[in-house]
């Protein structure tokens, strides 16, 4: 079986008016899907979820100058991404990246682990990223605009100074340097990112009450778990799992009575 993007890698991106185009359309694209994502999950979670149940929300309403402050720097940060998925995008079609089209029947295998492994190979990256971030030195040059947002919604879930915004956004462009990958799983990494970010800062938990004793869930972030990140600086550093702070002992101690306060009715 066989899928063809000959269309999308038949032009020359290091030509600069190639270049600025498929940028464009990248910078379009990354920013629009910000926006959507964010403004829906908003309305349809955020709003609706937390009316049916009042409990789930961990705090109340947004501030609009905030959303726009985060709307401004997802911007910038959707300019620092388009640059990174173009390189990408040069590097495939150069040949050096592992990025690859044709399936084979060890797809079926590989598809899941590379999807898995890139996730933990992020995960790893992102967390002791995030905790050098928060060196005293380091926070109050770059990190600390992800961090103006105390109470966080959707539209935080991309607001990131743009140095902070670039060293997140070398990680694919690496990445796909090293690990074989298909192109779905990229898509797959892409879309996980951007759900993710969403669901973590939204400011609604999500998850069910039994996702703590679950084997899967009680891994994965969630909007109760990144939240104290925000209240507190100085725990749950994770991006998509827990692991490493459980790990790291640096997972806040409230943590699964605040995630129960939220997941559970008390009427
Ligand atoms: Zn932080
Ligand atoms: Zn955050």
């Amino acid at each position: 079986m066989d899928f063809n993007l000959d269309w999308l890698l038949s032009t020359d991106y290091t030509q600069p008016q190639n270049f600025l185009l498929i940028f464009f359309i990248l910078l379009a694209g990354i920013f629009l899907r910000y926006l959507a994502l964010a403004w829906l999950y908003h309305e349809w979670v955020y709003k609706r979820m937390g009316e049916a149940m009042p409990y789930r929300r961990l705090h109340e309403q947004i501030r609009l100058p905030q959303v726009k402050t985060e709307i401004w720097y997802s911007f910038l940060g959707a300019i620092i991404f388009g640059v990174a998925g173009v390189v990408m995008l040069i590097f495939w079609q150069k040949g050096v990246s592992q990025l690859y089209i044709a399936l084979t029947w060890w797809d079926v295998l590989w598809i899941p682990i590379s999807y898995f492994v890139a996730l933990f190979i992020h995960e790893t990256y992102y967390y002791w990223l995030h905790r050098w971030m928060h060196q005293p030195k380091v926070i109050r040059h770059f990190h600390h605009i992800h961090h103006n947002s105390l109470y966080t919604s959707s539209f935080t879930s991309f607001s990131f100074h743009p140095i902070e915004a670039g060293l997140q956004a070398i990680f694919l462009p690496v990445l796909v340097l090293v690990l074989p990958m298909h192109f779905f799983v990229l898509i797959a990494l892409l879309v996980t990112m951007s759900i993710t970010a969403v669901i973590n800062h939204a400011g609604v938990e999500v998850y069910p009450k039994w996702a703590l004793k679950s084997p899967f869930f009680r891994w994965m972030v969630g909007a109760t778990h990144h939240d104290l990140h925000h209240l507190k600086y100085r725990c749950n550093y994770g991006l998509y799992f827990t692991f490493w702070d459980v790990w790291m002992k640096t997972e806040d101690a409230g943590f699964e009575k605040r995630f129960e306060a939220h997941t559970q009715s008390k009427g």
